[in-house]
């Protein structure tokens, strides 16, 4: 028989102020989605202008209140003796706090940050097994990279980004993204040496014969979008999306042909961007 001063029965509901939305296993997730940052900011900068601690509660469970157990709750905060309390969900009804939208846009950022963290840990490791964790760390900021290896870093981030999210990578795209970091490490003499084996792009509207460098995927403003990057027969290098009446067959290596309008890639001659792309046919 409970018989101290917050148990149900005694409580004086209109005592309690709320704070935010919590959830017991909020350590696990490190940095976190700014939903879940901000409700732990707004308990801590509470309890620093109150100086109140949180209340101890000697009958099981979680609630501070009932002693239900719970994942998440809320914090609610009562003056009179300058405590704090951990609520479940159902107390906080009688605590006259209900703020639905609150709490499920809570519980989905941190199903949503849990999931990523998950999947960020997956993707680490897979990538370590393979000795391509420099890929995991390219795409987590650890460390920098040479600017002008942009182009690279962000096809690098793009599929360590899709392992996260779906856990899994194809063989296809192990050996790209080794390709790619082979190009970050060795940028410098990458660069000279690919300066010295290409022409400069010719630009306009004209035909293209080329093979495909390779094919990735670009998650933008018009959707996911299919590039590809072909070596001309002009020895130069353009970039475009794959035409769709090609998309299903294009792969590495696939000799392409298509008319499209060509220009320059801004500060670097040697590359070159197809858009408008006709006539596409592949014819290998
Ligand atoms: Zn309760």
């Amino acid at each position: 028989m409970r018989t101290d001063q917050f148990r149900p029965s005694v409580i004086d509901p209109t005592e309690f102020e709320f704070v935010a939305v919590g959830n017991q296993n909020i350590d696990e997730i490190i940095g976190g989605p700014i939903l879940l940052r901000q409700q732990r900011e707004l308990i801590e900068s509470h309890m620093k202008q109150t100086g109140g601690t949180w209340s101890k509660h000697s009958h099981g469970g979680s609630c501070f209140i009932c002693g239900a157990w719970f994942i998440y709750y809320c914090v609610f905060y009562h003056q009179k003796t300058n405590t704090y309390h951990k609520v479940g969900f159902q107390c906080t009804e009688k605590l006259d706090f209900y703020e639905t939208r609150l709490l499920d846009s809570y519980k989905t950022s941190f199903k949503n940050a849990l999931a990523q963290q998950k999947g960020k840990q997956n993707a680490q490791s897979i990538l370590e097994q393979k000795s391509l964790g420099l890929a995991y760390e390219i795409y987590t900021n650890e460390i920098e990279t040479d600017d002008r290896c942009f182009n690279q870093v962000s096809v690098i981030c793009d599929i360590v980004h899709r392992l996260v999210k779906y856990g899994k990578i194809s063989d296809k795209q192990i050996s790209f993204l080794r390709d790619l970091l082979y190009q970050v490490e060795n940028y410098v003499e990458y660069m000279s040496q690919r300066d010295a084996e290409l022409n400069d792009v010719k630009e306009g509207r004209y035909e293209i014969r080329g093979t495909v460098q390779n094919v990735y995927c670009v998650d933008g403003d018009w959707g996911i979008q299919m590039k590809m990057v072909l070596k001309t027969e002009d020895n130069t290098i353009v970039i475009g999306s794959v035409p769709s009446n090609i998309i299903s067959a294009v792969e590495k290596d696939s000799q392409v042909q298509l008319t499209a309008t060509v220009v320059q890639k801004r500060n670097d001659p040697k590359i070159g961007y197809f858009s408008r792309p006709a006539k596409a046919k592949i014819i290998n």
